[in-house]
């Protein structure tokens, strides 16, 4: 038990130490240890890193006309039904709303603290009964409901193998089902940004051994793995090396990773365009984010006028085939109300019509299709 909260950086101070010596190592590795240096030595980031924060008045480009296109959403959540469940959220509700927004397909998964809900069983199932609604239109991301807070717990206070072996079945299952096209949105890193997301903090170290064998588990079978790291935290401490470092080192040990960062990244464009760089195979999900004191340090694409930072288009225009629309609706949860995506899909394609046609169809709609295609 020991070995394993060592291993983890971090040590329960509930554990009972066989020996004085054991103890006092312990207590030394807690002050040098820092989660990612710990275990596994992560790689360097391979790229020179900017730690500038951008100003949210810079230069944006105005948009002269709407997108007006198909859309595929490649980040959608649906809460598992509940008392709070509205009257709007069922399968068939959610599937006629897409359709009347021409978004034509869509990405459906469990939140990365989707573990909180007692029935997330239940709500795996709702999203398989909106998949069957839609003819298959609408896809799955599994497993986050099953391992991602399960994850967070097991570094932060301690886990048998027995569990960890049979939740790794349960992803094997679910990997090999057909019926998931990948593994997420599993968070590392996910502070708590607004009084809502109080009690939901995220924090798993990449070389944390389960988390990197669920990672290798997703990249032997082919499959995407959607990813949530923030690489600052609400109060300006930077995560970056966890982050970034932590990319690099599941990139060095599955060199096939088929790997999707949510939200932009949620770090500058310089880093961004480093990624895409690095990493042949990555893709980027866009979230538009206008209430940016929500998103502290987080570099938010749009102004709060929903007007996309000049820097964001170019690097769009330099990569049109690495981006993806992502709105992260949360169907289903209170207050989440159908005007609200409808609020979304505008302010999407308002970002889409400042940009070439040709770019605004590829992430729209064809970088996604294109990437479930080679499945
Ligand atoms: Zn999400």
């Amino acid at each position: 038990m020991a070995a394993v909260s060592l291993m983890k950086g971090q040590v329960s101070w509930k554990i009972m130490y066989p020996s004085l010596i054991t103890y006092i190592v312990g207590c030394l590795l807690i002050f040098i240890s820092h989660p990612v240096i710990s275990a596994t030595p992560s790689p360097s980031l391979g790229f020179e890193l900017s730690q500038k924060q951008s100003d949210s008045n810079r230069a944006v480009r105005i948009s002269k006309s709407k997108y007006q296109g198909p859309i595929f959403d490649a980040h959608i959540h649906y809460n598992p039904p509940g008392r709070q469940n509205p009257d709007n959220a069922t399968p068939e509700m959610i599937w006629k709303m897409l359709k009347s927004q021409n978004v034509t397909h869509a990405l459906v998964m469990p939140t990365p603290n989707e573990g909180h809900s007692r029935n997330h069983d239940e709500g795996a199932k709702l999203k398989q009964e909106l998949v069957r609604v839609s003819g298959g239109k609408v896809q799955r991301f599994c497993g986050s409901n099953y391992l991602n807070l399960w994850l967070h717990r097991a570094y932060h206070e301690e886990y048998n193998e027995d569990d960890l072996a049979s939740r790794l079945d349960l992803l094997r299952k679910d990997l090999m089902s057909g019926k998931c096209i990948g593994i997420g949105e599993i968070a590392t890193y996910h502070f708590e940004k607004n009084p809502r997301q109080s009690g939901r903090l995220l924090e798993i170290p990449f070389n944390f051994p389960p988390f990197l064998k669920i990672v290798s588990e997703v990249a032997k079978n082919q499959r995407w793995f959607l990813l949530h790291a923030e690489p600052m935290d609400p109060n300006g401490k930077s995560f970056e090396a966890q982050v970034f470092g932590g990319i690099a080192l599941l990139y060095e040990q599955n060199s096939e990773l088929k790997l999707i960062l949510a939200h932009s990244a949620m770090t500058n464009s310089d880093n961004v365009r480093q990624l895409l760089l690095h990493y042949p195979s990555l893709m980027v999900d866009l979230k538009l984010v206008t209430k940016h004191h929500e998103w502290r340090y987080l570099e938010p694409i749009v102004n709060t006028d929903d007007n996309i930072y000049e820097d964001w288009a170019k690097l769009f225009e330099e990569f049109p085939t690495r981006f993806l629309v992502g709105t992260d609706a949360k169907f289903g949860r209170q207050g989440w109300t159908i005007e609200k995506y409808v609020k979304r899909i505008a302010s999407m394609r308002k970002m889409l019509g400042s940009l070439p046609t040709d770019v605004a169809q590829r992430i729209a709609y064809e970088n996604v299709h294109e990437l479930i295609k080679k499945l």
